[in-house]
């Protein structure tokens, strides 16, 4: 047994991580020099520690685990204390979005209305899932349009760059599903669940990057530089592999692809016709996160908070920031702040996809707007994803279902797109996919 993964991003790293540890043998073929895929922590000559990707991580215990194993503990840093508190626009001003049913029920956020829509779902009774349903009906269904357009919306953008109206709730958020089946009431079955705590937020020293760079360096079998050309299946049921950097294609028993759906696409073309185009047509949205720091002095706002989301009903140009400066304030010079803002995803594609200068001056204009700052940023940047996130949508319902069958023949799909976006499922899923392709006894 021998297994090609195919793509070093944080699955392909954490899949060869296990499986190194289960004395499987593996190659590791990432394309670019670097490793990490949407792990990226630049640092700006101005003193600011940015990140491109992931911001911030919930601590699960498989990536508290993975963490530990790579020596990384002491890397850790906690979030600031309020970063409890979020932030929603409303008609133009930033309110506190209640973090409970009751505390939403004392306060002013939602109307009279909502609040007696919240009330009525204690009593929904127990139901069988509606097929197909999209998160924006679940949501409507049990909570009414206010909740949909001011909480669901911006934190679906927030999270998933996407549309709740498109998202689906089996792929987005099976535990609710699973909630309303046993319980009918979501805010009866969350009541009764098991009382886990909260996850704590976390971030790692020099950037989340830290966790693949650590990876990659400890991996026997990595190969930067190498990206894949062709995957060929061999009539004998061997896979041979080739890649730019290679002179000689290499066989395997075995491939994962460790890759957003549309680079495992180009590679399935070939001999797959069928699950190619499945994967082809799942969508990424773009996204540009735009950095802009100022002078505590200058900006009004007590920024006591993780950030503030914008519903797209309220017409802003970007979907919110992140107050990254209040979350981890070591990231920053002294006496400023730093917001990193998010223009783009399904909801605020177009303004993704504008040049830089408009996108640097439209966020300034927006920000000194809503949190009342004068005068001009210290420092500006941004960084661009021209395929961000994938959307938990019909179509990636298919692409599951395609590729599927794939396993009977030696081809695993392990990424994002398979069992959910954030850094802690990736981390999940890479770990039990080496356990799964572990051979009994090792
Ligand atoms: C802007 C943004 C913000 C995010 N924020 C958060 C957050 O705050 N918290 C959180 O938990 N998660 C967040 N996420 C999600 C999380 O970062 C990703 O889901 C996760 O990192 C994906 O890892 P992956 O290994 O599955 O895929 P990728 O990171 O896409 O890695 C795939 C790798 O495959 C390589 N590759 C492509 N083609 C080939 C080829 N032909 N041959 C060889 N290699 C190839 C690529 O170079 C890349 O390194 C965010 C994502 C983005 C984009």
């Amino acid at each position: 047994m021998r297994i090609a993964i195919i793509g070093g991003g944080l699955t392909g790293l954490t899949l060869a991580f296990y499986l190194e540890q289960a004395g499987v043998p593996y190659d590791l073929l990432e394309a670019s020099p670097r490793p990490g895929g949407n792990l990226l922590s630049p640092r700006a000559p101005e003193g600011y520690q940015l990140e491109a990707g992931p911001n911030s991580l919930l601590l699960s215990t498989e990536l508290e685990e993975l963490l530990t194993e790579l020596g990384l503990q002491d890397a850790i840093q906690e979030a600031a204390p309020v970063s409890q508190h979020r932030y929603v626009l409303r008609q133009g001003q930033y309110q506190a979005l209640p973090a409970s049913p009751p505390a939403l029920l004392a306060s002013s956020f939602f109307g009279f209305r909502t609040k007696l829509r919240l009330l009525a779902e204690l009593l929904r009774r127990p139901a069988p899932p509606v097929p197909g349903e999209t998160v924006a009906a679940f949501f409507a269904r049990h909570f009414g349009p206010e909740v949909v357009q001011y909480a669901v919306n911006p934190f679906v953008a927030g999270i998933y760059a996407g549309d709740p109206a498109e998202l689906l709730l089996s792929l987005t958020f099976p535990q609710l599903a699973t909630l309303e089946a046993r319980h009918g009431s979501l805010l009866r079955g969350l009541a009764k669940g098991p009382k886990t705590g909260r996850r704590r937020t976390v971030t790692l020293r020099g950037g989340v990057q830290t966790l693949t760079d650590a990876l990659a360096a400890r991996l026997r079998a990595y190969q930067p530089g190498q990206p894949v050309t062709a995957v060929r299946r061999l009539a004998g049921g061997q896979y041979e592999i080739s890649c730019a950097g290679q002179p000689q294609p290499a066989l395997y028993s075995h491939v994962a692809l460790a890759l957003p759906t549309y680079a495992a696409a180009e590679l399935l073309a070939p001999q797959f016709p069928a699950a190619a185009a499945a994967l082809a047509a799942v969508r990424y949205p773009p996204m540009t996160l735009v950095y802009s720091a100022y002078d505590r002095a200058a900006v009004a706002h007590p920024l006591q908070g993780f950030g503030a989301l914008n519903p797209q009903v309220e017409g802003t140009y970007s979907a919110g920031s992140i107050w990254t400066s209040s979350l981890f304030p070591d990231r920053v010079p002294t006496g400023q702040v730093l917001f990193t803002s998010f223009v783009g995803g399904v909801q605020f594609a177009r303004q993704a996809q504008e040049p830089e200068a408009t996108q640097l001056a439209a966020v300034h204009a927006e920000l000194s707007r809503l949190y009342g700052i004068s005068g001009e940023p210290r420092w500006q940047g941004r960084a661009y994803w021209a395929q961000s996130i994938p959307q938990f949508d019909h179509q990636l319902a298919a692409a599951r279902a395609a590729v599927a069958p794939l396993a009977a023949e030696g081809i695993v799909a392990a990424a994002n797109w398979q069992a959910g976006v954030s850094v802690p499922d990736c981390v999940r899923h890479a770990r039990q996919l080496a356990q799964q392709l572990a051979p009994p006894g090792k």
